[in-house]
C-alpha cells in the first residue's frame, strides 16, 4: 500500500518524467506526453495541469489540421519560457559575471565587469558580486520571470557554499554569502573549469558526448564530459589540466609543485613572454603579425598540446575543445595546439568553444534550468 510519503515521491517523479518529455520534444500533445511516458491519459492531464498552474508549460491551441489532417486539433505543450529562470554568476580571477537563462536556454539578462580580484578582501569581491546578483534578480522581476534558484562558478574548489580554496585568488576556507530572494533550488557553487565544458554541451555548437574542455584563464582547468555527463573523479577534482607537469625543472605553482602547465601558458605567463600587459594588447599585436606575441602565444599553444596530448592517451575523447581566453586566441593559438597534439596523440578533433569566456556562467545559469527539469516538484512546493 502506498502511503503519504511513496506517493509525493511517485508525484514528483511522474512530474519530472512529463516535463522531461516536454523539453526533449519542444512542442507535444497531452497523447503524445502519454505515449512518451507511459503514465496514463489521465494522469497526464492533472500532471501537465500542475506545471502550467507553476507557470513552467503552457498550453497552446494548435492551428486547425490542414486539408488532409483528421479529427480536431490538439492543443500543443511547450516549455514556458517566460517562467522559471536560472541565474549563474562567476567570480573569478579577473571578471565578475551575472548571466541568466529561462527555461528554454536563452539569454535573458548578461552583464560582465572586468576587474583584477587578486589582492581584493574577499568580502569586497563577495559585495560586489551580490550587487550584479542583486542587479540580474531586478531583471528577472522586470521580465516577469521566476528566478529558480542560482549558481557560482568559481577557479577553484567548493565544499557546500564555501569557496574551499582558489589558489590563484590565495583563498581558502571562504563562505559564499550573496543577498538573493529566497529561491526554490537555493545556492550552489561549482568549479568554473566544470561548468564551462557543462555550458558547451549544453549552448555550445554541436559538441560530442566525450570532449575535454580546456578553460584558458589565467589559471587553466579542464572539465571532462564522459558519455554525455561531467566526469568529476573521486574527490571532485578531476580536470585539474593547469597542474599537470611540463616542466619538472619549471617555476614553482601556487599549489606546492613546479613547472605546471597554468604557470608557463596561462594568460599571465603569455602576455609575459609577449611583454604586454593586457589582452586586448595581445590580440592587436597578434592581428598586426608582431613576432613575439605571436611567437608566445604559439609557445604557450604548443605546451597545452603536450598536456592535452597526455589526456588523450588517458581517456581517448572525440574532441578538445579550447575555450576562456584560448577562443580568443585561437586563430594564433590552435594551430600550435593541433601540430603538439599531433606529435604525440592520435588526435581527437580539436574545436574551438563558440561561447568563449561566456561558458561557465552560462553553464552555471544552465544548472540551475537542470534542476529545474530534473525535479520539477521541488518548484512547485516553493511557489506553495
Ligand atoms: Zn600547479
Amino acid at each position: 500500500m502506498a502511503g503519504p510519503v511513496q506517493h509525493a515521491q511517485m508525484r514528483a517523479s511522474n512530474l519530472a518524467l512529463v516535463l522531461r518529455a516536454i523539453a526533449d520534444a519542444g512542442t507535444i500533445t497531452r497523447v503524445q506526453t502519454a505515449t512518451a511516458t507511459g503514465l496514463t491519459k489521465s494522469s497526464i492531464s492533472g500532471l501537465v495541469t500542475d506545471l502550467v498552474t507553476a507557470g513552467l508549460v503552457e498550453e497552446t491551441e494548435a492551428v486547425p489540421g490542414r486539408a488532409g489532417d483528421r479529427g480536431r486539433p490538439s492543443a500543443m505543450i511547450a516549455l514556458h519560457r517566460g517562467g522559471a529562470a536560472g541565474l549563474g554568476l562567476e567570480l573569478n580571477v579577473d571578471y565578475l559575471a551575472a548571466l541568466m537563462v529561462d527555461l528554454g536556454g536563452t539569454v535573458r539578462y548578461r552583464h560582465v565587469v572586468t576587474r583584477d580580484n587578486r589582492g581584493r578582501p574577499p568580502v569586497e569581491v563577495l559585495e560586489e558580486l551580490g550587487r550584479l546578483a542583486q542587479e540580474a534578480v531586478t531583471a528577472a522581476a522586470e521580465q516577469g520571470l521566476t528566478l529558480a534558484g542560482a549558481c557560482v562558478a568559481v577557479p577553484g574548489a567548493a565544499d557546500g557554499t564555501t569557496i574551499s580554496r582558489a589558489p590563484n585568488l590565495g583563498w581558502a576556507d571562504v563562505p559564499v554569502e550573496l543577498p538573493l530572494p529566497r529561491t526554490a533550488y537555493g545556492l550552489a557553487i561549482e568549479n568554473e573549469a566544470n561548468l564551462a565544458a557543462l555550458g558547451e554541451l549544453w549552448f555550445g555548437a554541436q559538441v560530442p558526448r566525450d570532449f575535454v574542455h580546456v578553460s584558458g584563464e589565467i589559471g587553466i582547468g579542464a572539465g571532462i564530459v564522459v558519455d554525455g555527463e561531467l566526469f568529476r573523479g573521486a574527490h571532485a577534482r578531476a580536470g585539474e589540466l593547469g597542474h599537470v607537469v611540463v616542466d619538472p625543472a619549471g617555476p614553482p605553482c601556487s599549489c606546492g609543485g613546479r613547472g605546471c602547465l597554468e604557470r608557463l601558458a596561462g594568460l599571465d605567463a603569455i602576455l609575459a613572454a609577449a611583454g604586454v600587459d593586457s589582452r586586448g594588447e595581445l590580440e592587436r599585436r597578434c592581428a598586426a603579425g608582431e613576432p613575439t606575441a605571436l611567437g608566445a602565444v604559439a609557445d604557450a599553444g604548443r605546451l597545452v598540446g603536450v598536456a592535452l596530448s597526455s589526456a588523450t592517451n588517458l581517456l581517448d575523447p572525440d574532441a578538445v575543445v579550447l575555450g576562456g581566453v584560448f577562443a580568443a586566441l585561437a586563430p594564433w593559438l590552435a594551430p600550435a595546439v593541433a601540430d603538439s597534439l599531433a606529435a604525440h596523440a592520435v588526435g581527437p578533433e580539436l574545436l574551438v568553444s563558440s561561447l568563449g569566456a561566456d561558458a561557465a556562467v552560462r553553464g552555471a545559469a544552465g544548472s540551475v534550468i537542470r534542476r529545474v527539469i530534473d525535479d520539477p516538484a521541488t518548484f512547485l512546493s516553493a511557489q506553495g
